[in-house]
């Protein structure tokens, strides 16, 4: 287990570039904003790919689908300023109907190849027990571009248009049930909250949601009808974050599976190993 104190890219000597990929727009700030936020206080440059406007996050019966994906663009932008994020790119396939097939592999290659980053950030992909089909699709296929962006005859028609083959140095899959990477959240945490307070109608929606399904269920939970949204996501991510950091020694902590790729991941492992 490694924890990431001091810095979260110990090795990494320059700016980096960070590709961050969600399936929907509040993913990455849930699982993995206060890293982000102190990665972007240490100088490097993040770009977000949201490949959904996950414009089907609401209860309401009245709403439209593009006045949805209005309210997911302008949280998600705004909350992009709080962490530090330079540039979102929506890649706009329809919120639940993300494939894990070739066309969505063929979409990330070529923004890799486009954004040339040194590390991406995305779901683990390994998560079996997260029954999301767009989590489960877009860890599994980013993962296999990151694997193979660095081939020139894997999507050649990307190169004759001017992009170049690419590696990607390393893999951070958050939600991950294996865990073995910490990085100390603790004075981030604050600014975490803050750009989660942006994505309102989602943070909403969770409230609505986890009253709804335990009063069905007949769970009494500890939630009062004056309990706002942003009451109870400070709550739950707070919590969250103090049950991660038992794990790390720490205050606030977030938690992920850090893959390298071939023998670069044996030689680094053998360098830290050696530390
Ligand atoms: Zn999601």
């Amino acid at each position: 287990m490694i924890l990431m104190t001091s810095q979260v890219l110990p090795h990494v000597k320059k700016p980096a570039t960070i590709l961050i990929v969600e399936a929907h727009p509040d993913d990455a700030a849930i699982f993995a904003g206060g890293t982000l936020v102190r990665l972007a206080e240490e100088g490097h440059t993040l770009v977000n790919l949201c490949s959904t406007y996950g414009e089907k996050g609401t209860l309401d019966r009245s709403m439209t689908r593009e006045k949805m994906i209005d309210i997911q663009k302008s949280e998600s932008l705004r909350a992009a300023d709080v962490i530090g994020i330079s540039e979102v790119i929506f890649l706009g396939i329809p919120d639940g109907e993300l494939q894990p097939e070739l066309e969505l592999r063929q979409q990330y290659t070529e923004i890799i190849r486009r954004v040339q980053p040194d590390f991406v950030f995305s779901f683990d992909p390994h998560i079996p027990y997260d029954p999301h089909p767009d989590h489960q699709a877009t860890s599994r296929t980013i993962y296999e571009a990151c694997l193979n962006c660095h081939l020139p005859l894997v999507f050649p028609d990307q190169l004759a248009d001017g992009l170049k083959p690419h590696y990607v140095n390393r893999f951070f899959g958050w939600e991950s049930s294996n865990p073995n990477t910490y990085v100390d959240i603790t004075a981030s945490l604050e600014t975490k909250l803050r750009a989660l307070e942006k994505y309102e109608s989602q943070m909403q929606m969770i409230l609505d949601e986890t009253r709804n399904r335990s009063s069905r269920a007949g769970i009494d939970v500890p939630i009062s009808r004056e309990t706002t949204s942003k009451e109870f996501i400070r709550e739950w991510i707070t919590t969250e974050a103090q049950r991660i950091g038992k794990h790390a020694n720490c205050q606030h902590a977030e938690a992920f599976n850090s893959i390298g790729f071939s023998a670069v991941r044996i030689i680094v492992e053998q360098l830290e190993t050696e530390e």
